[in-house]
């Protein structure tokens, strides 16, 4: 049993729940198999002790303790010695001792794996010796009508409760499941898409384009010169130009467009159904809208885009080479000039940029 977050408190919240109804419940049980048998003033005061007070020490005792996820592990295997000590108080009356006995192992079971179960079956086994040395052993080998009734509230609902906290920590866990996903494929500077994210997209847009025959575009997206910006201005202001650049792509696409974080200061879009010159002009607004904002901290800096655009072409053998022909327009458009948009089509790198140096 590994500690799971929060240093096992929330366990401790727990188990202070099922400790409360099953051992409330387990009074219930077991009261009528012991008191039949005269038991001494002591055994009456262990037995309210043990079935109304003890789960809220025990919740007190852990979650006091520095380490409650240990705590709440000792105080189960005393939950499992008591156990193991009622069944020889009631001298082994087979209903209330079966259910005594087995409701523990499933609590057991449910928290920490066989070997808790193991552990567990060991305190009630020291439980019943304790007892042993305790009370004279005899025998009961009949439960009457009214001690099995008043097992039933322990082996009905005592269940449900367990099944219902764990369907919870189920519901619980997936959702954290689910958060780590969306987190582990998530940019965390600009909110989009992060490169391994963004890739997946793109081969299920090149399977997708192969498939239904149809056409598409991805851009390459980089800022000019962001190494000058930072050592001007500061990562800090560098970071603002990138939230900017992520802010006006999730402002200008189509919900059907995919931009992620390619890495550093290069972006990249996968455009969906879109013949290459609208592709172009789609491109050429963001380069020019982005090279007209305007920084409140530093009125003075500017910025401007260098955008790599590629069509879906059905002899691409991968999305690899569909990437690469992207990676091609972008070298072009950085090598003859910056701030211009440049397309691969057809074999060809072409300068289509509406807007201009
Ligand atoms: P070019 O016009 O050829 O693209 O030149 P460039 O200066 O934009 O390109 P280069 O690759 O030399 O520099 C990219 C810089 O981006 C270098 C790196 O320090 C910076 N960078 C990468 N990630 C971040 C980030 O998350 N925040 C900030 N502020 N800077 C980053
Ligand atoms: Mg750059």
């Amino acid at each position: 049993m590994q500690p799971i977050g929060g240093k096992g408190l929330s366990l401790a919240r727990r188990l202070y729940t099922s400790r409360t109804l099953g051992l409330a419940l387990g009074l219930l049980c077991v009261a009528p198999a012991v008191l039949p048998l005269e038991p001494p003033a002591w055994l009456l005061l262990l037995m309210l002790f043990n079935g109304v007070l003890w789960p809220h020490l025990a919740y007190q005792w852990a979650r006091r303790s520095p380490l409650p996820y240990r705590a709440e592990h000792r105080n189960l295997l005393i939950d499992s010695l008591t156990g193991g000590f009622w069944v020889v108080a009631m001298h082994f009356n087979p209903l209330p001792t079966a259910v005594t006995l087995s409701m523990m192992a499933m609590n057991n079971v449910a928290i920490g794996g066989v070997r808790f179960l193991l552990t567990g079956i060991a305190a009630q086994v020291l439980g019943m010796g304790v007892g042993w040395l305790l009370f004279v052993p005899v025998l009961i080998p009949q439960t009457s009508q009214l001690q099995m009734y008043a097992c039933l509230p322990l082996l009905t609902l005592y269940p449900l409760a367990l099944g219902w906290i764990c369907f919870r920590q189920t519901f619980a866990l997936g959702k954290s499941k689910r958060e780590l996903l969306a987190l582990s494929r998530t940019d965390s500077l600009t909110g989009l898409l992060n490169h391994g994210a963004w890739k997946d997209a793109l081969e299920v847009e090149f399977q997708r384009c192969q498939r239904q025959q149809r056409g598409g575009a991805i851009a390459l997206i980089d800022i000019d010169h962001f190494k000058a910006i930072n050592d001007t201005y500061g990562h800090v202001a560098g970071d603002i130009v990138l939230r900017q650049l992520s802010k006006i792509l999730k402002q200008n696409l189509r919900a059907s467009d995919v931009a992620g974080r390619y890495g550093g200061d290069e972006f990249c879009v996968i455009l969906p159904d879109v013949p290459l010159a609208r592709a172009v002009q789609a491109m050429d607004a963001l380069r020019d809208r982005f090279s007209g904002l305007g920084y409140e901290q530093n009125p003075a800096l500017e910025v401007s885009l260098s955008i790599g655009l590629a069509a879906f072409n059905p002899m691409h053998a991968d999305a690899t080479q569909w990437l690469n022909d992207a990676d091609l327009a972008l070298y072009a458009a950085k090598t003859t000039g910056r701030n211009r948009v440049i397309c691969h089509a057809d074999g060809l790198v072409q300068r289509v940029a509406l807007g201009s140096v």
